[in-house]
């Protein structure tokens, strides 16, 4: 039986850790603020947007809505965000992705202020993340490193596989894992003889975007799988990259979906909030 490694409980416990560092800073006449800027009104983007404020909620942050119309310019959504990062007062700025086809969206990334970058996308943050400075780290792979340390899982000399190389999942995955220590393999589209890399791993993280594409012939035994994965099946049934009733029975540890890495995006942004209004 894998050890059922718990996003829900883990998520939860970085969130009341942050409540308590919010109210503090509050008692001393400091309030964090994070500017959450949405384009549009795509129903998913409006699901993670409203899914960001409660969580600010929860923990004591403050956080500005900018809900601006599809039709907004490139040229106006670089001047909002040039307002925000002259203002004192906000200390965290996120444009939630994907923004209309009419906007750059590398433009947009490149003039949030690596300061405020609590997305950790900004070319200046990523760069500090590869040559071991300090910066934002983008808020999924810094779960998923949390979620192995905060279940006493080793990472140091330990193999680690990532499976997909995406800017915002799978390379800073592999810089994380490399600054813990692991011996990282990076694997994608065009690997070969994937199953047999995946079999070396000691900590296989999957991050394909394919439907339970991972099952128990890609994983060693007593490996730890961290799937960060989310679809819905023919069933509309919420699962991952990994076919999880496959690998459990052999993995050490598993972590499962819905309540696996899911909930710790949120919580790491809200701690990338907590972060950018400390070093203020
Ligand atoms: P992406 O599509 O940008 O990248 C997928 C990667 O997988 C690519 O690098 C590609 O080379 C690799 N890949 C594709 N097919 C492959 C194959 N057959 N063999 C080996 N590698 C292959 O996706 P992403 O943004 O990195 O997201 C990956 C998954 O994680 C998606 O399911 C996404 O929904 C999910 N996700 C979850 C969270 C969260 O908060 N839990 C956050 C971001 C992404």
């Amino acid at each position: 039986m894998a050890q059922i490694i718990d996003g829900k409980l883990i998520s939860k416990q970085i969130k009341d850790e942050l409540k308590e560092k919010v109210a503090t800073l509050k008692s001393e006449g400091k309030e964090i603020c994070l500017a959450v800027i949405q384009v549009g009104n795509d129903p998913a983007s409006t699901v993670y947007v409203g899914n960001k404020k409660k969580a600010c909620e929860y923990i004591g942050i403050k956080s500005l809505a900018y809900e601006v119309p599809e039709e907004t310019t490139e040229e106006e959504l670089l001047g909002i965000i040039d307002k925000l990062n002259k203002d004192d007062s906000v200390h965290g700025i996120l444009v939630q992705l994907p923004v209309p086809k009419h906007i750059n969206e590398e433009k947009i990334i490149n003039a949030i202020s690596p300061s405020k970058d609590v997305d950790g996308f900004h070319p200046a943050s990523v760069g500090a993340l590869s040559i071991g400075q300090k910066g934002f780290v983008s808020c999924t792979p810094a779960g998923v490193i949390q979620l192995l340390k905060r279940s006493n899982i080793e990472i140091s000399g330990k193999e680690c596989v990532v499976i997909g190389r995406s800017n915002i999942v799978g390379k800073p995955m592999s810089m994380l894992l490399l600054r813990e220590n692991g011996t990282v393999t990076i694997c994608h589209s065009r690997t070969k003889e994937l199953k047999e890399v995946c079999k070396r791993a000691d900590i296989l993280v999957v991050a394909i975007g394919k439907p339970r594409m991972i099952d128990a012939s890609y994983v060693k035994e007593g490996a730890t799988v961290i799937d960060v994965g989310i679809h819905r099946d023919e069933n509309n049934k919420l699962c991952g990259d990994v076919d999880y009733a496959s690998v459990e029975p052999v993995a050490g540890a598993i972590t499962p979906v819905p309540g696996g890495v899911g909930p710790m995006t949120i919580a790491m942004l809200m701690n990338n909030c907590v972060e950018a209004g400390l070093n203020d």
